[in-house]
């Protein structure tokens, strides 16, 4: 106790005090005057990842491409799963296109049925382009009613549309509901 004491009591002798005004100083600069600058650096050190690894970006491919590369990369996108990951009530973390898992990175962007299926239709698309044989008029007619299906689906949330029925009328799985 007594040894605590005396260390109060030279940490307290230490201190020098002036004879100005008290005010308030912003330490996490050397100026000791808050700027927003400041304090968004104090936040970044804290709140970001500190990842060592280098970003390259590619001069080809435009800078919202490389953008989000590096976000996925990061997984820094606002999807489900990160936003209820941070405390954000949301009401559900399944994948808004195919609700059949939730909206992770790894889903969004690698698993889910909706982009499985524009990765072959785009594959079948360039193969039929650089190929000698014409592209079939049914492959873009099949790519037209399943992509319209999700994406009306993925937009009009209130709606219960149906897959069986859109495929025999789009109105009628509109009117359905
Ligand atoms: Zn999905």
């Amino acid at each position: 106790m007594a040894l605590q004491w005396s260390e109060i009591v030279d940490a307290v002798n230490q201190v020098v005090l002036s004879n100005s005004q008290d005010r308030w100083r912003w330490t996490n600069d050397g100026s000791g005057c808050f700027s927003v600058a400041s304090a968004r650096e104090t936040i970044d050190a804290v709140c970001l990842p500190s990842d060592d690894s280098v970003v390259k970006w590619s001069s080809l491919a435009p800078i919202k491409l490389n953008v989000l590369a590096w976000k996925i990369a990061v997984n820094g996108l606002p999807i489900r799963w990160n936003l209820a990951r941070r405390g954000f009530d949301i009401p559900s973390i399944a994948c808004v296109v195919c609700e059949k898992g939730g909206e992770s990175i790894d889903h969004l962007f690698f698993g889910c049925s909706f982009v499985t299926d524009l990765v072959t239709g785009v594959a079948k698309w360039n193969a039929s382009i650089f190929s000698s044989e014409k592209p079939k008029k049914s492959m873009c007619w099949d790519s037209v009613v399943s992509y319209s299906f999700l994406w009306i689906r993925s937009r009009c949330k209130n709606l219960c549309l149906r897959w069986d029925i859109w495929l025999l009328d789009p109105n009628l799985a509109i009117s359905v509901m």
